[in-house]
């Protein structure tokens, strides 16, 4: 797990947000820590106006074992959807086409 403070400018797709607490975190245990106290979260940030103030509460960013899918079972909250949908058209799979170029994560979506 990572906590850092950082401008969520750079985490928005728009290049606005002031200054939070950003907690990546990679597995279950570290999420159940991560939101022990208020947060929010951050999916691929394509669809946030954060004020130039920032965020008081801690910002979680899925990263790790949340980014990783099986196709054919079950998909992770921060996996991204340009990635998924490419990996399905190349397995030959359909049933995601409509999710083309919307660059979000699955949870964000
Ligand atoms: C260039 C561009 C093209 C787009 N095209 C389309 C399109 O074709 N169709 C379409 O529908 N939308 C489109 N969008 C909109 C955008 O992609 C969607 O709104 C998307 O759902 C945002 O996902 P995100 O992961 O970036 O979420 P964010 O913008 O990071 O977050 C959005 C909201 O979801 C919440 N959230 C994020 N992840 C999670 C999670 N794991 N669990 C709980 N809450 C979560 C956040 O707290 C926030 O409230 C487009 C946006 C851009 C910038």
């Amino acid at each position: 797990m990572k906590v850092e403070r950082v401008l969520l400018k750079d985490y928005t797709t728009l290049g606005v947000g002031g200054p939070a607490e950003l907690w990546t975190v990679e597995t279950r245990e570290e999420l159940k820590r991560a939101t022990e106290a208020p947060y929010r979260v951050l999916g691929n940030g394509s669809n946030l106006l954060v004020l130039d103030e920032g965020v008081p509460e801690r910002v979680i960013r899925l990263a790790g074992e949340f980014q990783t899918y099986d196709l054919r079972g079950w998909v992770g909250a921060g996996a991204l959807l340009p990635l998924l949908v490419q990996e399905a058209a190349r397995a030959g799979l359909s049933g995601l086409e409509g999710l083309l170029g919307i660059p979000a994560q699955v949870g964000g979506r």
